[in-house]
């Protein structure tokens, strides 16, 4: 049994649970008290899994905040427009607020390189004050210093890879980078949260997926999501030479057998399509297009600048 936090409400008239490790929604067999609460991971990740545009809401399951674009590594493939203005620390506190009482269930702070944030753990206690499940994922190059304090705050990290080996790696994230993630990894782990590593999806890394559950296994993280590629940002360069389609990917994830104790999943352009994300700036960005584009909404005042104009749709499974 893995006892572990989840966010549970009732959005659209069915009982939702949130994962903050997987970062996947599920319906509830019975409906539970909303907020924070503790659950058998094993149990949950036996219920089935629902994705945003299969649900009557206008509130996002989870929302990805990048309060900073600023990071230590300069990654080929990097989403993050680098010249978006970043907010200074009062206002970032500002947009925690509104985010915590948004009613989402799972919020996550992303980046650029969030364990940058001398504030970060003053925004996750924020985050978490009204019941939602707060993530961090990190490149893992700061991860083992600043752990320990990490813990009580957030509920889950997750830590990017771009490759299983030092060599696969770093040759995407700069040398020494695979050495610093897999100590914070380790250090995480140690120290009780929950881990979850995650991995683009390309053509030059699609092969490394195996060895990258294999990786999870060894470092004691819970699982492992391949992302499709996104060619949002720097990653509009590799679109043609290195983008999957879903069905490949698909077909690839299929190929991986999990490790004992290992969960893997597959973040389909599909899945990440309307996918909210708050950028540094402070306003709210929407994946359009079968995520294969980004669009600028609005600036974030309240909750409601959050909300989904999305249709109900049938059929696609996360
Ligand atoms: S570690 Fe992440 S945020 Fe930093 S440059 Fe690489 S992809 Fe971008």
């Amino acid at each position: 049994m893995t006892v572990r936090a989840f966010s549970t409400r009732v959005l659209g008239g069915k009982s939702l649970v949130y994962d903050p490790a997987t970062e996947l929604t599920h319906l509830a067999p019975q409906v539970l008290a909303s907020g924070r609460c503790w659950l058998d991971g094993t149990q949950v990740v036996a219920w089935q899994p629902v994705f945003q545009r299969q649900v009557a809401t206008a509130v996002p399951f989870n929302v990805c905040w990048s309060p900073l674009v600023r990071c230590n590594l300069e990654c080929p493939q990097c989403l993050d427009d680098k010249t978006v203005q970043e907010l200074r620390s009062a206002d970032r506190a500002r947009i925690a607020r509104i985010l915590a009482t948004s009613g989402t269930l799972g919020l996550d702070i992303s980046g650029g390189e969030p364990l940058l944030l001398r504030d970060l753990t003053a925004l996750g206690r924020t985050l978490r004050s009204a019941g939602a499940v707060v993530s961090c994922t990190t490149n893992g190059w700061h991860l083992a210093r600043r752990a320990p304090e990490l813990v009580g705050v957030f509920d889950a990290i997750r830590v990017s890879l771009d490759g299983p080996t030092a060599a696969t790696h770093d040759r995407w994230r700069g040398t020494g980078s695979f050495g610093r993630a897999c100590e914070g990894v380790r250090a995480a782990v140690r120290a009780g949260l929950p881990v979850q590593l995650h991995f683009v999806v390309m053509q030059s890394t699609a092969d490394g997926m195996q060895q990258m559950a294999n990786l999870a296994a060894r470092l004691g993280a819970g699982g492992v999501t391949f992302l499709q590629m996104l060619p949002i940002g720097d990653g509009r360069a590799l679109r043609d030479t290195q983008m999957l389609s879903d069905a490949q990917a698909r077909t690839r994830l299929d190929a991986v057998t999990p490790p004992p104790g290992v969960r893997v999943r597959l973040r389909t352009r599909e899945i990440a399509d309307a996918f909210t994300v708050v950028r540094a700036d402070g306003k709210v960005w929407r994946n359009t297009d079968q995520a294969n584009e980004i669009s600028a909404l609005r600036r974030l005042t309240r909750a409601e600048d959050l909300h989904l104009p999305v249709p109900v749709l049938q059929g696609s499974t996360p």
